[in-house]
């Protein structure tokens, strides 16, 4: 089961809960942020960025590539932490061999602040978060391109020929469009404080109400007091929240957001069944 949501013509479809898979795809450019336990819906991902080895993010790994080969899928671009490439390449070669066949893939090591272009005017740049294995977060940064004032009354044959003649008739702004942190601890506030200013923001939260308080803090994840605390930090448009326990219900977790997050609630949404 996945779920899509849709703003302005930015298009993420995903599933996710705690322990058990998390996957998203993000449209455009249609890439993949994370890869759970695999699923159908990744095998059009030309690009696959993974935030760290748990097996609930990345054990889909080998079967989205063999599932790509099956359908005879040109090469597919798969960016990890640099510290877990080694153990993905072993467990993507167990498969090749278990299936006796060859995926067409590249694995590169990324470190925060590295930066891939993912097409025309987008770029995935890579930080670092606050997990308990080595991890990092992903930011779809887009280039945004403005009319220069001093241009703004010309005509488009006028500005073609400046443009033919090189003159940058044009101010590029790049927008962070897309945040999105993979399992994190509240260390991520200090490590990236740009995910504040994101258009779109992906946050998990795993834990709800008092009981669990304290469980965030120990297994390196956030609980929605979490956010609470910050919650007039948040500048986001929208804020995207997955990743939580299934021992909440999604009634249960939308009444606890209105209550605790009150003023920020109309611009969150939950990813989940
Ligand atoms: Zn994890």
């Amino acid at each position: 089961m996945s779920v899509s949501l849709q703003f302005q013509n930015l298009r993420i479809e995903g599933s996710s809960r705690a322990g058990d898979a998390s996957w998203f795809r993000v449209h455009p450019p249609g890439l993949a942020f994370d890869v759970g336990r695999g699923s159908l819906a990744l095998a059009g991902a030309s690009e696959i960025f993974l935030t760290h080895g748990h097996l609930d993010h990345a054990l889909g790994l080998p079967f989205v590539l063999s599932l790509k080969a099956m359908q005879g899928v040109e090469s597919t671009r798969v960016f990890c932490p640099a510290d877990i490439l080694e153990d993905l390449r072993r467990l993507v070669e167990a498969a090749e061999s278990l299936e006796q066949a060859s995926y067409r893939y590249s694995l590169e090591p990324l470190e925060p602040g590295d930066q891939v272009s993912v097409g025309r005017d987008l770029s995935v740049e890579a930080f670092a978060t606050d997990h308990v294995v080595p991890s990092l977060g992903f930011q779809l940064v887009r280039a945004r391109k403005q009319l220069k004032d001093r241009f703004r009354q010309r005509s488009a044959e006028e500005l073609a020929e400046l443009r033919r003649d090189g003159v940058e008739i044009e101010d590029v702004t790049q927008e962070l469009w897309v945040t999105y942190c993979g399992d994190t601890g509240t260390g991520v506030f200090d490590l990236e404080p740009r995910l504040f200013e994101s258009t779109v923001l992906l946050l998990e939260c795993t834990f709800f109400g008092e009981a669990s308080r304290s469980r965030g803090q120990r297994f390196k994840h956030l609980h929605l007091s979490d956010l609470a605390e910050r919650a007039p930090q948040f500048r986001n448009q929208d804020l995207v929240l997955h990743h939580a326990s299934w021992r909440y219900e999604p009634t249960e977790i939308r009444s606890a957001v209105e209550q605790e997050l009150a003023g920020l609630a109309p611009r969150v949404h939950l990813l989940m069944d």
